[in-house]
């Protein structure tokens, strides 16, 4: 089941994934390289985008990131699901009925709407039960989105092998350091 459900979100994860915190690596950095990412995923057909749309987007993405680290054991901040509230309203989203079912579309165009349709993802993940599996890697010098794929959902790292490690060495330098300035 969850493959396919999981593949829906793919968008999402690649989206807060513009940013490569740990390489300092920002894919969205200009209202060009904005339009060419959400044009390359289909989210946009075309038009000029201005730095208020630019800046809604890099902001938004940073609201869903904060989700992510919430699904990552924490609790969603009421502010971050009140942006989400006025996103949705602004991109006047809203169920649609097809033969085969029900789909929240936005009924705005450009960076509004294809920020309205990410959220149409992520309101069909919550929906779906797949949303908790997203998460943004525990470790802040990464917050990384990756897919939680163990059996209960205990997963806190994007890489057990790069960042549990590292937090694993972590606690252990700090344990060791503990002990010394006890002993
Ligand atoms: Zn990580």
């Amino acid at each position: 089941m969850q493959d396919t459900a999981l593949r829906e979100l793919d968008v999402v994860r690649d989206f807060v994934n513009t940013l490569d915190l740990e390489e300092n690596k920002e894919g969205i950095a200009t209202p060009a390289q904005l339009g060419a990412w959400l044009g390359g995923r289909g989210l946009i057909s075309e038009g000029s985008i201005t730095t208020e749309e630019h800046r809604l987007a890099v902001e938004t993405r940073e609201t869903i990131r904060r989700l992510l680290l919430a699904n990552n054991g924490g609790e969603a901040a009421p502010a971050d699901l009140a942006e989400l509230d006025r996103l949705a309203d602004r991109a006047a989203l809203a169920p649609r009925f097809h033969a085969g079912g029900v789909r929240l579309e936005p009924g705005t165009g450009g960076v509004v709407g294809a920020l309205g349709l990410l959220l149409a993802t992520v309101a069909e993940a919550m929906a779906e039960g797949t949303w908790t599996r997203l998460k943004a890697c525990s470790e802040h010098s990464c917050m990384w989105a990756f897919y939680d794929r163990s059996k209960n959902r205990s997963g806190h790292w994007c890489s057990m092998r790069v960042c549990g490690n590292r937090a694993k060495a972590r606690q252990f330098r700090e344990r060791r350091r503990a002990e010394s300035s006890a002993g």
